[in-house]
């Protein structure tokens, strides 16, 4: 087994989840992130949440327009405009999400026993399979669940406090993914004793 630990950021609005940006770590050293050249980023600007937590940490082409909206409180009202926030399409990190769905398959078939790692994962798991289309889809050496960090701390009789916190980067896909492995690896140790 190889452990993927893995994170996604998505819109979600009760019905669709869309992918925004994705991070992935292997036991095996490897990393992937990339960024989606087609979310929604129209609606996404609609969610104060996500400008204010996840656009931060993303390949933007001019920073200044969303630190003029960050500087504001939250719901503000009129909210600052991000008419010219945008991610940055020069940079490598942004791809169309049909190379997202290539790269991520390759990157889970290069080990011959992938195991699927995320921290409340339902939505990512699902948003991470739609890559595909449906579940019929799902292409082989995929699992077909991810083990979620909750489980595997609740198994223990552990809480969320319980366990070592995000140092930084929280909402950045890699980093949330990085901490996952952090959290997984601390679990699996704990385990052990
Ligand atoms: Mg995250």
């Amino acid at each position: 087994m190889v452990a993927i630990d893995y994170d996604l950021e998505f819109l979600e609005d009760g019905r669709t989840i869309d992918l925004i940006s994705i991070g992935m770590v292997a036991d095996d050293g490897r990393e992937y992130y990339a960024v989606s050249s087609d979310a929604p980023w129209d609606e996404i600007k609609k969610s104060d949440w996500l400008v204010r937590n996840v656009l931060p940490s993303l390949p933007l082409v001019s920073r200044s327009a969303l630190d003029g909206y960050l500087k504001i409180p939250q719901n503000s009202h009129p909210k600052p405009s991000l008419q010219y926030v945008a991610v940055n399409t020069r940079d490598t990190q942004v791809k169309p999400q049909w190379v997202i769905a290539n790269e991520v398959r390759d990157f889970i078939q290069a080990t011959d026993d992938a195991e699927l790692w995320a921290n409340y994962g339902a939505y990512d798991h699902v948003c991470l399979a739609q890559l595909w289309g449906p579940m019929v889809a799902l292409p082989s050496g995929v699992p077909m669940f991810t083990n979620d960090i909750q489980q595997e701390a609740r198994r223990q009789g552990l809480s969320w406090d319980d366990l070592p916190k995000q140092e930084s980067g929280e909402h950045n896909a890699l980093a949330d993914a990085l901490h996952n492995q952090t959290v997984r690896r601390w679990l699996a140790e704990r385990a052990q004793k």
